[in-house]
């Protein structure tokens, strides 16, 4: 690395550079809940004893609280409106087609791994999905893989190669708590071996949408986490810990998905095809939780946006519903990128298109999902005493690259 006193600036923030490998985790769905459980059970010892000489707060995750627009908004330190990431899957006006958003064509914003890696830092990235890494790894010289990809790693492609023989694991299932273990042994690994000065690790939220907090395997997750965490501190990281987004169950008492079928009652109240429903949390992976999530963007042509809204109103479980400027500008997100309507979802409810759209088939459990503002409070946790901040400070979990940097750094 080049001089240590040197900062970087990128999106208008400036970053220190760090004094102390740095390794910055996302817990994919991580709601805060699942740590005190997990600490209760006596199987965090980690976490249990951080309070002793670190740093545990809540931040707010960006709105729609779903995994793309959080994590870019982590690696990039800016919100959505700067960055242009508002969701998995949106319609693209331009092209009129509803596409994935896991295209670094649609990132407005360099990342801050990009501008350590272009100033000297060695910097890695290791990602559960593959949806992640090509937008994760935009513009880095460095490492970066998935582990759900791991062994297709090259020099050329990822920055390193022979990762399932570095980690000492075989490539594990998509659909599985081993997915997310392979990204924690794999960090560990690369401190053993590579000592990155930056390290992002980015989960997936397997457990949480299948396990409530506290449950034997939601706690057992946690417990794995911490081991790896505990190796990681034992190699002398400044470790900071947050959450892409929190994770409610989205069901009725007895245990049945709340689901509401958006473009039924819209086709149903303004004629078929009028308005389009479009669910940002849409992606290849939807075995979990269905492609059902608390936020939803709503397009209507302009004389039946009133009656949309009236309707989308009035129907119990929706917490809001937002035109596109008000929304943009309370959740800070990009307006070409979102719908005429921005609906959320209350804490226990979920949205929809048609009931014949969703295959709930693979759901096993009740519904556990996350979209809404019921899901926006994360962990940021850091295994240093900060300084130096402001007690009055709003926190959002995209701050946690200038927390760990700028604040929990060794003198
Ligand atoms: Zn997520
Ligand atoms: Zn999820």
């Amino acid at each position: 690395m080049n001089t240590i006193d040197e900062a970087v600036q990128v999106n208008g923030r400036r970053y220190a550079r760090p004094r102390a490998p740095t390794v910055v985790v996302c817990v994919d769905g991580c709601e805060p809940d699942y740590l005190t459980h997990a600490i209760q059970a006596g199987v965090a010892p980690w976490l249990a004893r951080l309070h002793e000489r670190g740093t545990s707060l809540i931040g707010e995750c960006v709105v729609p609280s779903f995994t793309n627009p959080n994590n870019l908004s982590i690696v990039t330190g800016v919100p959505p409106s700067v960055h242009g990431i508002c969701g998995n899957y949106f319609l693209d006006a331009a092209r009129g087609e509803e596409v994935m958003m896991n295209d670094p064509a649609y990132l407005r914003a360099p990342t801050l791994l990009a501008r350590f890696a272009a100033s000297g830092a060695r910097v890695a990235v290791v990602t559960a999905k593959d949806k992640l890494r090509a937008l994760l790894g935009h513009g880095l010289d460095g490492i970066c893989f998935s582990a759900e990809k791991a062994a297709e790693a090259t020099l050329d492609s990822a920055g390193i190669d022979r990762v399932p023989e570095l980690v000492g694991l075989p490539v594990p299932p998509v659909y599985s708590v081993a997915l997310s273990a392979f990204v924690f042994a794999a960090g560990v690994r690369l401190m053993e071996t590579h000592r990155p000065d930056l390290t992002y690790l980015s989960t997936t939220d397997y457990i949480q949408h299948k396990c409530a907090p506290g449950a034997p395997e939601a706690n057992a997750f946690y417990a794995m986490m911490d081991r790896h965490l505990a190796r990681l501190d034992a190699m002398g990281a400044v470790i900071a810990l947050t959450a892409d987004h929190g994770m409610s169950a989205k069901t009725d008492a007895a245990g049945r998905p709340r689901v509401l079928f958006l473009q039924q009652m819209l086709d149903d109240t303004l004629g078929v095809g009028l308005a389009r429903v479009i669910l940002p949390i849409t992606d290849p992976y939807v075995v979990h939780h269905g492609a059902l999530g608390s936020f939803a963007t709503v397009y209507a042509p302009p004389a039946a946006l009133a009656r949309a809204s009236e309707r989308l109103r009035s129907l119990p479980g929706v917490e809001c519903v937002l035109d596109r400027e008000t929304a943009a500008e309370r959740f800070e997100l990009p307006p070409d990128r979102i719908g005429d309507l921005v609906v959320i979802a209350d804490h226990l409810t979920v949205l929809g298109t048609r009931a014949d759209r969703h295959d709930l088939s693979g759901l096993t459990v009740p519904l556990r999902s996350h979209g809404g503002l019921s899901e926006q409070l994360v962990p940021l946790l850091f295994n240093r005493r900060l300084s130096g901040l402001d007690p009055d400070r709003r926190l959002r979990n995209f701050d946690v690259f200038d927390l760990a940097l700028n604040h929990a750094q060794p003198a």
